[in-house]
């Protein structure tokens, strides 16, 4: 008698005695739910394996949810919890947390739902391809709650990765020079490294460079206007220069990793090299430092953005951490 156990309200039907049918000597209750809503039902009651797929499938054809609170079954709702938090590595795909997101709004399941909102921010809008079954099962008001979310995670990303280059034109040292937040270059004004001490010669006049802020940090980078062969790229100073567009495309994701950290070092290798001393191993170890803080400010801000839900549910704009 699993729908006994799992539902008050089976419990009093069968206690009051008011059965009046019996088949092969046991009480038939008719209910208004198709029957496939409610052998799902009575799945989610027994101990059988269950999988996101199913769960997807069965809600997809059938109105699970609203069976599961007129029957008063709180252990069926919390074997769907279960299954969908169990899913924590399975969340990890784009697709897999569009499955998950659908699911938990479907059953009311608000922190589940924010945290497959936040998976759904690593990959950028147009690689999402949910699923003929996630469409059935989202509706389109958790749809629209989605993409407001990410609107506001990208807005948040894209302010604390602060990826915003400012002109550099003087040659009257570097450390005069501020970035529009008034940060300074943090090799020129490192005292390891400051050379106009030392008399080390200073690079024309007439040399181009950057001062790029990353985060709460900034420095030097060569543009292809830099005298002395020390230009870089046109391709590698328009990668650089959007790295705050590819937080903005998927908040959720580490940016600056691989090649474009490679190509921000190799960018910022000589810029200062005429004004300071720059040590390799140094300068490499400084640059990933700036690049971990700010990744981890651009985490900590998507992470006190809320999932807005309008509806019943675990709390509204509750976020999970
Ligand atoms: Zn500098």
């Amino acid at each position: 008698m699993d729908l006994v156990r799992a539902s008050p309200f089976f419990d009093n039907l069968l206690a009051d005695g008011i059965i009046e049918e019996v088949y092969e000597g046991l009480p038939l209750c008719p209910v208004l739910e198709d029957s496939g809503t409610m052998h799902f039902i009575l799945r989610l009651c027994s101990p059988g394996h269950i999988t996101i797929l199913d769960l997807l499938d069965a809600s997809a054809k059938h109105a699970l949810s609203p069976a599961l609170d007129k029957y008063l079954m709180d252990q069926p709702r919390q074997r769907v919890e279960d299954i969908l938090r169990g899913s924590h590595e399975y969340v990890q795909a784009t697709d897999n947390a569009l499955r998950v997101y659908a699911l938990a709004r479907a059953f009311g399941l608000d922190v589940v739902a924010q945290v497959a909102a936040r998976q759904s921010l690593s990959a950028p809008l147009e690689e999402w391809e949910p699923s003929p079954l996630v469409i059935s099962v989202m509706s389109a008001a958790d749809l629209h709650t989605l993409l407001q979310y990410r609107m506001r995670c990208s807005a948040a990303a894209h302010h604390a990765a602060n990826i915003v280059p400012s002109p550099s034109l003087t040659s009257e040292g570097c450390a005069d020079n501020t970035s529009t937040r008034g940060i300074r270059c943090v090799f020129c004004t490192a005292p390891k490294t400051r050379s106009r001490r030392e008399g080390v010669e200073f690079p024309d006049a007439g040399d181009c460079r950057y001062l790029l802020s990353i985060g709460r940090s900034a420095f030097h980078i060569r543009t292809p206007n830099s005298a002395n062969n020390e230009h870089i790229s046109l391709a590698a100073l328009d990668k650089i220069l959007h790295i705050g567009d590819e937080y903005k495309q998927a908040p959720g994701r580490r940016a600056v990793c691989g090649d474009l950290f490679e190509l921000l070092y190799e960018a910022t290798a000589n810029a200062c090299s005429g004004r300071v001393s720059f040590r390799e191993n140094e300068a490499r170890a400084t640059m990933k430092r700036l690049v971990e803080q700010m990744q981890k400010d651009v985490d900590t801000a998507v992470v006190k953005v809320p999932l807005e839900v309008v509806g019943r549910g675990e709390g509204r704009g509750q976020h999970f951490s």
